[in-house]
């Protein structure tokens, strides 16, 4: 079989033939990978296009010789000397040719650049660019054109619900914002900052109209996230999420509580260790606790601890808060946590308690807008695991763009 009919059955390099091909031996001796080296010249039946206008264009203008990196074949690494074609055109002048498998300014065919961005979206960048080896730098700003070109700008058209969330850049240095559909699993917005001027530009992209139909705003109970939303949209409704609840919680009073108990315990130094390592234990969903050895370890604690039972009592029992579809009965059910919350005799409960109460109504909106509490926590998570992936680079519109492409949505 002839080698260019190969070449085209395989899906090779339209509008050039084989010229020489070659295979680095030498390379192979010293135990590193093969390599294999393809001359491509144009071929003269083929129409030229314009890489400016797209016309075919007769006249050449010249050919310029590029390395061009390709997808390995049968294992070895692959490179094209590639004599690039540069038309002369009537309308933009002289111009790279336009090519189905070949950027402008590439130095890696389309295949390649799409085979890396594949791995890209499964493995951590450092080791797609040891697969490959390539440079970080290149893999990530493949990966980021390919995400600036595939994702377009979000439909907004139609959304009455939003959930609204905050995530640490790095390590806690600087703040940004996640704006999600709830009901698509869809990242509409992410920006730096958590303030109000900083969300201030999604409310804008929304327009008018899109503020005006705006029903609910599930949120951390972030003072700026409130009163944002309350001056854009006065009639929409803030819904209070129970995972940042719960978590207001064990700041606020299980650890304080946990931090008085081992305190108090200093004169029995065995009881004290006990509480001090229980953090994890008692701010950890029970359902989550898997090991029984750890279970016999919460039972006994909380057996030894009067207070510290109370207050992680109380915890499971405000989580039920959030099963509730009836406002009355929430409503009932809340006026009896807050009673014996307030009864407890437990400063930091009591507190938490009375700061609750006043923000009740964004808890009781969830009976109206119950949406999975849990949507929240899973974005979060996710963002953590993109971060570790995109690691090592400090660029916050690649790494905003990866958030998007996690949750592009339920169509
Ligand atoms: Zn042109």
């Amino acid at each position: 079989m002839d080698t260019n009919k190969l070449s085209e059955l395989l899906g090779g390099w339209e509008g050039y033939r084989l010229g020489t091909v070659g295979r680095a031996s030498q390379v192979e001796q010293r135990g590193e990978k093969p390599e294999i080296w393809i001359e491509l010249h144009p071929d003269p039946q083929h129409p030229r296009r314009c890489g400016g206008c797209g016309q075919v264009v007769a006249a050449i203008h010249e050919t310029t010789e590029r390395w061009i990196r390709d997808l390995p074949i049968l294992d070895a690494d692959t490179w094209l000397l590639v004599h690039r074609v540069r038309v002369k055109c009537p309308e933009c002048g002289p111009r790279v040719e336009q090519l189905d498998w070949l950027d402008a300014r590439a130095r890696f065919t389309r295949r390649f650049a799409d085979s890396v961005v594949r791995l890209a979206a499964l493995l951590p960048i450092k080791q797609v660019a040891q697969f490959y080896d390539l440079h970080w730098e290149t893999v990530k700003r493949l990966h980021k054109e390919h995400l600036q070109r595939t994702l377009g700008p979000p439909d907004l058209t139609g959304i009455e619900v939003i959930a609204m969330d905050e995530f640490a850049i790095q390590k806690g240095q600087r703040y940004a914002t996640v704006v999600v559909e709830p009901y698509r699993k869809q990242v509409l917005w992410v920006g730096r900052g958590r303030g109000r001027e900083d969300i201030r530009p999604f409310y804008e992209l929304l327009g008018a109209e899109g503020r005006a139909r705006l029903k609910a705003v599930v949120m951390d109970m972030n003072g700026a996230y409130e009163a944002e939303m309350r001056a854009q949209c006065p009639q929409a409704e803030a819904v209070f999420d129970l995972f940042h609840v719960v978590a207001k919680y064990g700041r606020e009073v299980i650890d304080r509580v946990r931090v008085d108990e081992a305190n108090r315990l200093k004169h029995d130094q065995a009881a004290r260790k006990v509480v001090k390592g229980s953090r994890w234990l008692l701010l950890r969903n029970p359902d989550n606790i898997k090991r029984d050895e750890d279970r016999v370890r919460l039972a006994e604690l909380l057996a030894a601890n009067r207070k510290l039972a109370k207050v992680y009592i109380l915890k499971e029992d405000l989580k039920q808060l959030w099963d509730y579809r009836h406002v009355g009965y929430a409503w009932r059910f809340w006026l009896d946590w807050y009673r014996r919350a307030i009864r407890s005799r437990i400063e930091p409960l009591k507190t938490f308690a009375r700061r609750l109460k006043e923000k009740i109504d964004g808890v009781l909106s969830h009976c109206r807008w119950p949406l999975h509490t849990s949507l929240l926590e899973g974005i979060n998570n996710k963002i953590k695991v993109i971060k570790r992936m995109a690691y090592g680079y400090r660029d916050d519109e690649y790494f905003f763009l990866r958030i998007r492409d996690a949750f592009p949505g339920i169509p």
